[in-house]
C-alpha cells in the first residue's frame, strides 16, 4: 500500500513542478496584498474537478481589505465516503516583496536542475503544491477514505494573518468539531516537525521632555536623555532577567530559547525629512519614541511581559527627576505549542520515518506563523507546521524550492493521510 502511494507521487513529479510554477507566476505580493482572488480562482479550478467543494471567503473589514485589494481566501473540502476525522492543510498564498539581488526572474518559476526559483517557491507555494499532490495521490488510491481532506489558501500571513487564517478561525472554519488535524506546510525542512512558535509584543514607548533653546538646555528637559535612562534600565535589569528565562520549546536557533527584546527603532528631536542634513538643530527635544519587539516564551504570560517593562518605566518615574512616559501597544502574538503526544505529531513523525528512514527532529519557530490563530482563536491544539524547503531561503533573493524535497514532503503528507483517514 505504502509503496503504491510513494510511486504514485513520483509519477506526479512533472505535475508538481508545473503546479508550483503556476502558483509562483501569480505575483501575490503583500504588501499590497494583490491577486488573492486570482490565486483562489486558480486553486478552485484545480481542485473542483478532483471532487473538492470550494468556498471563497473574503475577509471584509479585516486590516488591509479594500475594494482595490480584497482579502480573498479559499477552503477546498473533499469528503470521504464514511465519517471520520478531517485533515486540513493550510498554506498562505501571499509572498513578501522581491527586494534586490535577484539573478532569476522572481515570478518566472524557472526550473534549473532540482530547483524551482521564484519569490514564494520556498515560502510557501512549494509546500502548498506538495500538499495538493499528496491529497490527490491519496484520493486516487483510496477513494473510499473516511473523514475529509481540506486544503486552504489564505491571505496575509506575512502581515499577521488577520485577513486570512485569523478571519477564518473567527468564522469557525477551524472549530474542533469540523477540523481535527492541521498541517501548515511552511518551509521547515522535510525532516523536521515544528510544534509552535514564541509570542511577541510590539509597543511604542515615548519619553517626554520640554522644548527649549539648544544653547540653554537647562531651561528645557531633554526627552532623549530620558530615553537613555530607559535603555540603561533595559541593559542593567531587563536583559539580564530575560537571559535567565529558558524555555522547554525546541526553538531553533538555540539562541532563541530565551526571552528576547529587539529595539526596532528610536527617534527623538528634529524630524528627518528627505533633505535632512543634521543642521540646524537648535532645540532641546521634547519627545523621543522607541519601538520595541519583545519575543516571549510559552512559559511567560503576556501581562507579565508587558508589566515587566511598565514596572521599569514606573521605577524611573518615581526616581528620575521630571521623567514621564507613555506607552502604546502595537501588536500582540500569543505563543503556541502543540504537545508531542498530539495525534498529528505522532502521525507525521512516523510518516517521516517511513519516507526518509530517519527520526525527525522537533523544532519551534523563533518568529511566528498562522498557528497562533488556529490555536488561540480556533481553539484547535492539534496543529503543526511541516513542509519542504529551507527556512533560511525564505524572503531572500533567488529563493528556491527543491523538487525532491517537495516530493518527499508530499509522501510524508500522503502517508499521514493514510494513517489518519484509513481506520
Ligand atoms: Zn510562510
Amino acid at each position: 500500500m505504502t509503496d503504491a502511494l510513494f510511486s504514485r507521487i513520483d509519477e506526479k513529479r512533472d505535475d508538481l513542478i508545473a503546479l508550483t510554477q503556476d502558483l509562483v507566476r501569480i505575483p501575490t505580493l503583500n504588501p499590497p496584498g494583490q491577486f488573492y482572488r486570482e490565486i483562489c480562482d486558480f486553486l478552485q479550478a484545480r481542485l473542483e474537478p478532483r471532487g473538492f467543494t470550494c468556498t471563497l471567503i473574503r475577509a471584509v473589514g479585516a486590516p488591509g481589505d479594500s475594494e482595490a485589494y480584497p482579502r480573498w481566501n479559499i477552503v477546498a473540502r473533499r469528503d470521504g465516503t464514511r465519517p471520520g476525522d478531517c485533515v486540513h492543510f493550510n498554506s498562505h498564498t501571499d509572498v513578501v516583496e522581491v527586494g534586490q539581488g535577484w539573478t532569476r526572474d522572481p515570478f518566472g518559476g524557472e526550473l534549473d536542475g532540482d530547483k524551482i526559483y521564484g519569490r514564494g517557491t520556498c515560502d510557501m507555494k512549494g509546500g502548498l503544491a506538495a500538499s495538493i499532490i499528496a491529497a490527490e495521490a491519496f484520493i486516487e488510491l483510496h477513494p473510499d477514505f473516511a473523514g475529509a481532506i481540506e486544503i486552504s489558501g489564505t491571505a496575509d500571513e506575512e502581515s499577521g494573518g488577520y485577513g486570512g487564517v485569523a478571519h477564518l478561525a473567527k468564522e469557525g472554519w477551524f472549530a474542533p468539531d469540523r477540523v481535527q488535524h492541521v498541517i501548515i506546510p511552511e518551509p521547515l525542512q522535510k525532516d523536521r516537525i515544528c510544534l509552535g512558535h514564541r509570542g511577541g509584543w510590539w509597543a511604542e514607548i515615548e519619553t517626554k521632555g520640554e522644548i527649549a533653546h539648544g544653547s540653554m538646555p537647562f531651561l528645557g528637559d531633554c526627552a532623549i536623555r530620558h530615553m537613555g535612562a530607559v535603555i540603561d534600565a533595559f541593559e542593567n535589569r531587563l536583559y539580564p532577567a530575560m537571559a535567565e528565562r529558558r524555555t522547554e520549546m525546541p526553538v531553533v536557533p538555540a539562541e532563541a530559547r530565551q526571552s528576547t527584546l529587539n529595539i526596532n527603532s528610536i527617534h527623538g528631536g528634529e524630524a528627518e525629512t528627505p533633505d535632512y542634513t543634521g543642521l540646524p538643530a537648535p532645540c532641546v527635544p521634547d519627545s523621543c519614541r522607541m519601538i520595541i519587539d519583545r519575543r516571549f516564551l510559552i512559559e511567560e504570560r503576556y501581562d507579565d511581559v508587558r508589566g515587566e517593562v511598565i514596572g521599569l518605566l514606573e521605577d524611573l518615574k518615581a526616581t528620575r527627576p521630571r521623567f514621564d512616559y507613555s506607552i502604546r501597544d502595537l501588536n500582540r502574538i500569543d505563543p503556541s505549542m502543540t504537545e508531542k503526544t498530539a495525534p498529528v505529531v505522532s502521525t507525521v513523525h512516523q510518516a517521516i520515518h517511513d519516507v526518509l528512514g530517519t527520526a525527525p527532529s522537533y523544532i519551534a519557530s523563533p518568529g511566528s506563523y498562522d498557528q497562533k490563530h488556529i490555536d488561540r482563536i480556533g481553539k484547535l491544539k492539534n496543529c503543526i507546521a511541516y513542509g519542504p524547503g529551507v527556512l533560511e531561503l525564505a524572503h531572500k533573493p533567488d529563493e528556491w524550492i527543491g523538487v525532491t524535497d517537495m516530493l518527499d514532503s508530499a509522501k510524508v503528507m500522503a502517508r499521514s493521510l493514510q494513517t489518519l483517514l484509513l481506520p
